[in-house]
């Protein structure tokens, strides 16, 4: 049964034509399976630094998607867990599936909403908050489950969630940084910058 992406986590001398996952974070978006709702690369690589994973650390990835945030963080060294929450019940397929192409099938998937779907879930280093931040108590229970010392990194690209995100912030402090990403595209025979939706990041350490 051959991979389709011909992906190496470890790699002696590469298959012709394998590609090898690299070492920092910021995949390729399209080496994952993913619907649209994913985090982009550029963006990606940002929150997995803020993210900052350290070894034996546990991730919550609430508002999981395609995976592609909790697969990295397990992807930054062996001993480091996701637990991925996710509503949609064919996201949460599709997150186990990517989570077993790139080699963590490990990870957790809990197929739920968030806040209920928090309850009894082990208490994180680290907490990700890429949708259903906006919904009520949330960002609360995210707060209040996060161990002391973690970080929570929240991203939004709703003017709902970045009032969300302006409220946590004015009453906790952290860092709250907007990102503009423009890449290069055609327009006729030339090119010119195709912005992606800016993001609003928060994170926070407790
Ligand atoms: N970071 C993801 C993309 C997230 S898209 C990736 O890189 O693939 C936002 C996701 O949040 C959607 O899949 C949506 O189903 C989920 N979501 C929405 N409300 C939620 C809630 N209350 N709890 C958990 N997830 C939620």
């Amino acid at each position: 049964d051959i991979d389709p992406l011909n992906l190496c986590a470890v790699t002696v001398v590469p298959l012709p034509g394998a590609r090898i996952l690299p070492l920092a974070p910021g995949i390729e978006d399209d080496l994952f399976e993913h619907d649209g709702q994913i985090t982009k690369r550029d963006i990606r690589a940002l929150t997995l630094s803020a993210l900052a994973p350290r070894p034996r650390e546990t991730l919550w990835d609430i508002g999981a998607g395609s995976g592609s945030v909790g697969i990295e963080w397990m992807l930054a060294g062996p001993s480091l867990r996701t637990i991925a929450i996710e509503p949609h019940g064919e996201r949460a397929a599709r997150i186990l599936r990517n989570a077993g192409r790139f080699g963590v099938p490990d990870l957790r998937v809990v197929t739920g909403k968030a806040p209920e779907a928090l309850a009894g879930l082990e208490p994180p280093h680290a907490i990700f908050v890429g949708g259903g931040g906006s919904e009520p108590g949330v960002m609360e229970a995210a707060l209040a489950a996060l161990r002391p010392g973690g970080r929570l990194v929240a991203n939004a690209v709703t003017l709902e969630m970045e009032h969300t995100l302006m409220t946590l912030y004015a009453r906790h402090g952290g860092a709250l940084t907007r990102v503009a990403v423009s890449h290069a595209e055609p327009i006729g025979t030339m090119k010119g910058w195709r912005p992606a939706m800016p993001i609003t990041q928060w994170r926070w350490t407790k």
